[in-house]
């Protein structure tokens, strides 16, 4: 009877309101979801983290490192941002090439756009194309970039220059006086006084502090504006790079800076309430792969790990509108394991560092030394040069989720300003 008690036309008004109640409160869940949703909070402090040729295959193989080697076992150690809640892939391919050239890489990262290789921020059509940072900092961030190479390299010259050919090192360097940013660091300028002014005063006369070392940037920040913080000139070593991770650890020079601590430098300068973007570039990961130079490559990709953590425990203080992504402008070299054992490499690089010898070229240099290093370790390498693999773009914090899934490289600075709240 129970049945037929439902079928009454009682029953059938209790269920019409039954109906209309649930369809109320799904509209107010639904208003209130869309309330929650527009008051999400968003990301102001921003960090941009481009490991230069830094694809699926070498964090694998650093992870593998870190297993065998470091905790002397099988399976895949964590840098640190493999922790990171969000992982996508984007493709990479330029507007005239399937495999993009740092350039082009670099500037769809920027600005959003495709362009030819070889080109920054200036489109096919010879459009000039601003960069997110030049958005950002004209919205009032602040704006930090940084690499380990010279300040106006490609992917960081992405960010602030302009240039049709990426070998323009003078213009690029030139255009970092003008682009008003608050913060760069790097190896030094690569061609400052190929015409005159140098780009040395066309800085000072912005307004900009230079400061190499960190003993003058400690003397100098407080009364600095804007900063150009470079590595302490040293005469036994190129200054428009950093000394490697490796040639560091030889070299035991106090006065070396890490991508770390630029990035440790750049939140001490930076920080404010309104919140910052930056860029920060591990530049020779890619110069390693090109040279298919393992240790190097590892060595490379540990150094930006580390730069990352440094971000990470910026994160951790404001977890609700910090957003980190980290990504890659192309792949290089194409290496992947073949039952490979990474405990080997730390053993070859043992003894050459416990035979006294402190010239960092003695197992670095030489083809047949390098090719020997990686096939002993049972990693094969597809090229010298880039390919066209999707790369990793991992993410946490507040819009991390836009950063999920295949992806084009032209969203990612897109995706940083929705997460930001600001229209592209
Ligand atoms: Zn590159």
């Amino acid at each position: 009877m129970g049945g037929d008690a439902e079928l009454s036309p009682i029953s059938f008004k209790k269920a019409s309101q039954m109906k209309k109640f649930r369809l109320i409160i799904l509209a107010a869940l639904a208003i209130f979801a869309l309330a929650a949703c527009n008051t999400a909070p968003k990301a102001k402090y921003v960090f941009l983290f481009i490991g230069d040729g830094m694809g699926f295959g070498c964090l694998s193989v650093t992870e593998s490192y870190l297993s065998q080697a470091e905790a002397g076992q099988i399976g895949m150690g964590q840098l640190s941002f493999s922790d990171f809640p969000v992982l996508g892939a984007a493709s990479t391919y330029s507007a005239d090439h399937q495999t993009t050239d740092s350039a082009a890489g670099g500037s769809a990262l920027s600005s959003g756009f495709k362009y030819n290789n070889g080109a920054l921020c200036i489109s096919p059509e010879g459009d000039t194309i601003p960069s997110i940072a030049y958005k950002l900092h004209d919205a009032g961030y602040k704006v930090g970039v940084m690499a380990t190479v010279c300040i106006d390299h490609a992917t960081p010259g992405a960010f602030y220059g302009r240039v049709d050919q990426r070998g323009k090192y003078y213009e690029i360097g030139s255009r970092l006086a003008d682009s008003g940013f608050d913060f760069f660091g790097g190896g030094d300028f690569n061609r400052p006084f190929e015409q005159q002014p140098s780009c040395f005063e066309k800085a000072e006369a912005a307004g900009y502090t230079i400061a190499y070392g960190r003993d003058e940037l400690a003397a100098k920040k407080a009364d600095a504006d804007k900063i150009v913080f470079f590595q302490k000139r040293d005469t036994t070593h190129p200054l428009s790079q950093f000394p490697t991770r490796l040639e560091r650890i030889q070299r035991n020079n106090p006065d070396d800076l890490t991508l770390a601590e630029l990035v440790s430098s750049a939140i001490d300068f930076l920080d404010n309430d309104k919140g910052f973007f930056m860029m920060a570039e591990g530049s020779m990961i890619d110069w390693a792969a090109h040279s298919n130079d393992l240790p190097g490559m590892i060595g490379e990709t540990l150094d930006f790990s580390d730069a990352i953590a440094v971000a990470k425990d910026f994160y951790k203080k404001h977890p609700k509108n910090t957003l980190i992504v980290v990504t890659a402008d192309h792949e290089t070299g194409g290496p992947a394991g073949n039952k490979p054992d990474l405990a080997k490499v730390k053993g070859m690089l043992d003894a050459q560092r416990n035979s006294g010898d402190t010239n960092v070229d003695n197992y670095m240099s030489g083809e047949n030394n390098k090719a020997e290093i990686s096939k002993t370790a049972g990693i094969g390498w597809t090229t010298g040069s880039h390919t066209s693999d999707r790369v990793p773009v991992y993410a946490i914090g507040a819009g991390s989720e836009k950063f999920a899934g295949e992806i084009d490289n032209t969203e990612i600075p897109r995706k940083i300003m929705e997460a930001m709240g600001i229209n592209f």
